[in-house]
């Protein structure tokens, strides 16, 4: 039966096989997800590694990369599982974007043929978890002028410095880890039991509780000259991981907004004000249509980005545009459904305010809000404004 909110009937355009594997995500949410996330939020502890290997048999861990035991779906389908694992909690989407787009496909795309052997099946069952460290302290929006630095020792390297705001990173057992070398940015794969390495937890967040956010600290890490990712030199390198995860945030930003949507119209048909259900008002009606339009709209511009991903064509200012639009409109609409719900919608019996929450932290991860409109700006205007 067709949702109410799929307006514009976009179920239709997704083919049967990606619908499948977003339905199989969907129902591990709603059983494995659901019945605890506000907990997982309210004490801001998750059970990382439990569900780290539930996401690797349900295959969704680096699912749209092929061989060492990845899934190799469709793009698509990487996007679908996305909004289904966001309409649970954003934090659970940060987990599998880190891991399979950021942590495993830098190894993946960049790195040896020994690195990926040694990690890639692992990370596909959820085994070992993986974290990627570019942000620091003083250089979040410009990590060119990173001051983590790695330099040669005899046949090792060796790394000095701090990452800041790294999801995953207590709990991983490896870190792609970007740094300054004396030529230019390169990559290392850095096992976290190495001397030298800590990750301290950073806590009191008020968003995205429902995932470990941590400091990594490099300290006279030494690794072996095959650490390094060897396909890759320069800020291209982390760029085009983050183009990854930023397309899985387009859809995964819907899933939060929907969930919240929602919420907001079963409680709008449950609650009775002035002798009538809240639903049958023409205000709450104006709210409830513009988001449904929203909604829509953003689907329709995802599931485009998706088959341009698909197709091998899809360009980095795109993807801003899908992030851009998406997270502010799902914001939206997670701040609107709350208005819906009154006093009730500040609790963590509804979701909503735990996705509001949530959306913030994802407005300013995989680039800000303005971060991609100088993106989009460079493309229309040809004049780069970053600096
Ligand atoms: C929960 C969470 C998890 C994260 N996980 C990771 C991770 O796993 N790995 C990782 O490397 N990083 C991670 N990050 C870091 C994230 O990518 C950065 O927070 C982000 O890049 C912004 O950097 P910043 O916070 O230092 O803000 P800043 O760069 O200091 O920006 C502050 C403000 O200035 C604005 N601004 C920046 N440049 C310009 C400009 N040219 N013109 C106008 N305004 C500008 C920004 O848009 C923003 O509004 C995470 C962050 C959060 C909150």
């Amino acid at each position: 039966m067709r949702s109410p909110l799929d307006l514009l009937a976009t179920d239709g355009l997704i083919d049967e096989d990606d619908r499948d594997i977003r339905d199989t995500v969907r129902r591990f949410v709603d059983d494995r997800v659901r019945p605890h996330v506000a907990d997982w939020y309210e004490s801001g502890r998750i059970p990382a590694r439990d569900l780290a290997r539930e996401l690797g048999s349900l295959g969704v861990l680096g699912m749209h990369l092929e061989g060492y035991g990845c899934a190799g779906t469709s793009a698509t389908a990487y996007g679908l599982a996305c909004m289904e694992l966001e309409a649970g909690d954003s934090g659970l989407r940060s987990l599998v974007s880190v891991q399979g787009s950021l942590a495993m496909y830098a190894i993946w795309k960049h790195g040896s043929e020994e690195q990926k052997q040694e990690w890639l099946p692992r990370m596909a069952t959820g085994e070992a978890i993986g974290c990627f460290g570019l942000t620091e302290p003083d250089f979040g929006s410009n990590p060119a002028d990173m001051r983590t630095r790695a330099v040669r020792d005899g046949d090792d390297w060796v790394l000095n410095g701090t990452k800041m705001w790294i999801t995953n990173g207590s709990v991983a057992d490896v870190a792609v880890v970007w740094a300054q070398t004396p030529e230019r940015i390169r990559g290392f794969v850095v096992p976290t039991d190495t001397p030298g390495f800590s990750a301290p937890e950073i806590t009191r967040k008020v968003s995205l509780r429902a995932s470990v956010t941590s400091e990594l600290v490099l300290e006279d890490v030494r690794l072996p000259g095959s650490a390094v990712l060897p396909e890759v030199a320069g800020l291209s390198g982390p760029l085009s991981c983050l183009d990854e995860a930023r397309y899985g945030i387009v859809f995964g930003a819907l899933g939060a907004g929907r969930d919240c949507l929602e919420t907001a119209i079963a409680y709008s048909r449950e609650r009775e004000i002035f002798d009538r259900p809240l639903a049958a008002f023409q205000l709450t009606q104006a709210k409830l249509a513009d988001m449904g339009v929203e909604l829509g709209k953003g689907m329709l511009l995802a599931l485009h980005i998706g088959r341009l991903k698909d197709a091998g064509t899809l360009r980095p200012e795109q993807v801003s545009v899908g992030k851009l639009n998406n997270v502010r409109e799902a914001i939206g609409i997670a701040r609107e459904s709350r208005t819906i719900l009154g006093a009730a919608g500040i609790t963590l019996e509804y979701p909503i305010m735990r996705h509001a929450n949530n959306l913030e932290s994802v407005l300013t991860y995989e680039g800000t809000s303005e971060v991609h409109q100088l993106v989009i700006g460079r493309e229309l205007t040809g004049e780069a404004a970053f600096r």
